[in-house]
């Protein structure tokens, strides 16, 4: 028989369901049918893909409850977390259905000729390769900008989230998009490279780590196919002296440990001036400390499991390898007893550029702490990363501000707030933590060929 993929709840270990992979010709019938599906997709006015994007979102609303539970057993995010996922899907969808007309529209330019302008016509097949983390968010936001352009989509979702995966899929056919718009493939990433190969395929969306990203965009790349990537990052997230300390402390737990610690905008590296070091970090791990791990589908959790044993390892072996390298422990780093892969809220200061967590990306509930003297001191931490994702800057000073907006090396600086994708703002980062941008006029504008038109 086919091989399998398999939920498996993190919360306990058990496989719930398996799914039959599909095989090489079922996913060639697929293609066929996305390149069957764009030819009459592509002649579609932008009201009737509205309609079917109005109507995605809606039922999004209605199956909220089942959707949410379906996520927090297969990657264990906590309920609460779950159902805001799927209410900002559906708001992202009704973002795009209302605007991509707009973004979108011919631009007319003076020249000599007669007439000359810009049009923005779809590219076709666009794959999407997506990770587990925010199993309905990572997929809607190519989803809707992607498909309101005119394109098709193929979905290769994270192996262990086959149930979110196919259940996109059927969101999207109860609201009427014609048969082939969208579809999930159940593959595993070795497959990945064949399919960007292919002629049918145009372009690819990637979200993930460093390591996938490398190899897709170099796919894309020997393909001359067009790609986003949208990786890892360490974001920063740096308290100056002028600071209110009581909403950068509390912000910071949450930002910290939003989805189990599992988002790549999450604040993984807390910046503290000297001057208010002490006072913040006794808030901050009081907070932390205050913080419940248990059941994501209890109400009064606040920290599940982690999405799998692999990523609990590689977070405990990054602690393990700090302490031992002489880092300080101020809450957490113990292995709990007990079935599923709860790992306990950790903080971590007096850390040294031989650590791993220094230069690795930390995806799960570990903050680590820095002590630095001034601005300038915050801003070389800050930038001594591969990673370029988004940052977070709490003060007060305009001037202080001012050079955090120029000197951050990053896809956007958050002021006296933590990071949050918003469909209305551009989303992305620079360095290691990928290339061009998701939401907002910009996400639409990556699968589009910008065509110039001159006429006489
Ligand atoms: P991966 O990057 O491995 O997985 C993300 C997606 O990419 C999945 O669909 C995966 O498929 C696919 N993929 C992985 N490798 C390749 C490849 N070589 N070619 C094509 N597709 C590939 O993330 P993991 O789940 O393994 O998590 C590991 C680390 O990645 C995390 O610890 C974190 O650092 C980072 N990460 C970052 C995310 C972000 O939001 N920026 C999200 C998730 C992870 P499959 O599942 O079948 O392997």
């Amino acid at each position: 028989r086919a091989p399998q993929m398999h939920s498996i709840n993190p919360a306990n270990g058990e496989t719930f369901h398996s799914y039959d992979m599909h095989t090489s010709a079922q996913v060639d019938q697929k293609l066929t049918a996305a390149v069957t599906a764009f030819q009459s997709y592509r002649c579609t006015t932008f009201a009737e893909r509205a309609a079917w994007m109005n109507h995605a979102a809606d039922v999004l609303d209605a199956r909220k409850q089942e959707l949410a539970e379906l996520a927090t057993q297969e990657m264990g995010k906590t309920l609460a977390s779950a159902l805001q996922e799927v209410e900002k899907c559906a708001r992202t969808c009704r973002y795009f259905a209302n605007n991509a007309e707009k973004f979108l529209a011919d631009e007319l330019v003076h020249t000599e000729a007669d007439q000359a302008y810009v049009t923005y016509q779809p590219l076709g097949v666009v794959l999407a390769v997506m990770p587990w983390n925010f199993p309905y968010w990572q997929a809607f936001r190519f989803i809707a900008p992607t498909l309101m352009a005119g394109n098709v989509g193929l979905l290769k979702h994270a192996s262990n989230v086959p149930g979110c995966a196919l259940a996109i899929e059927r969101v999207l056919i109860e609201a009427g998009f014609p048969e082939g718009v969208f579809q999930t493939l159940l593959i595993g990433s070795k497959d990945v490279e064949a399919i960007l190969k292919d002629d049918r395929v145009k372009a690819v969306s990637l979200t993930g780590s460093e390591g996938a990203g490398r190899s897709v965009a170099g796919t894309a790349g020997a393909s001359i196919k067009t790609s986003v990537m949208e990786l890892g990052g360490s974001d920063p997230f740096i308290v100056m002296p002028s600071a209110d300390l009581d909403a950068a402390a509390s912000t910071a737990v949450t930002a910290r440990t939003i989805n189990n610690g599992q988002s790549c905008i999450a604040a993984k590296r807390f910046i503290i001036h000297e001057a208010i070091y002490d006072a913040f970090v006794q808030r901050f791990v009081e907070g932390l400390a205050a913080l419940k791990l248990g059941d994501p589908l209890l109400e009064t959790t606040d920290v599940g499991p982690l999405a799998t044993p692999q990523i609990r390892d590689d977070l405990h072996a990054q602690v393990q390898d700090a302490v031992e390298h002489g880092a300080k422990l101020l809450l957490g780093g113990e292995l709990p007893e007990g079935e599923g892969n709860f790992y306990p809220v950790t903080a971590l200061s007096e850390l040294k550029s031989t650590m791993q967590v220094w230069n690795e990306e930390v995806f799960g509930p570990v903050a680590l702490i820095f002590k630095v003297h001034d601005l300038a001191g915050a801003i070389q931490i800050a930038n001594g990363t591969r990673f370029g994702l988004a940052s977070s800057v709490w003060t007060q000073d305009d001037a202080e501000r001012a050079i955090f907006v120029r000197d951050l090396e990053a896809g956007s600086v958050f002021v006296n707030s933590m990071v949050a994708s918003d469909p209305r703002l551009p989303f992305g980062g620079v360095k290691a933590s990928g290339f061009g941008r998701e939401l907002s006029r910009h996400g639409i504008l990556e699968f589009v060929n910008i065509k110039t038109v001159s006429i006489g």
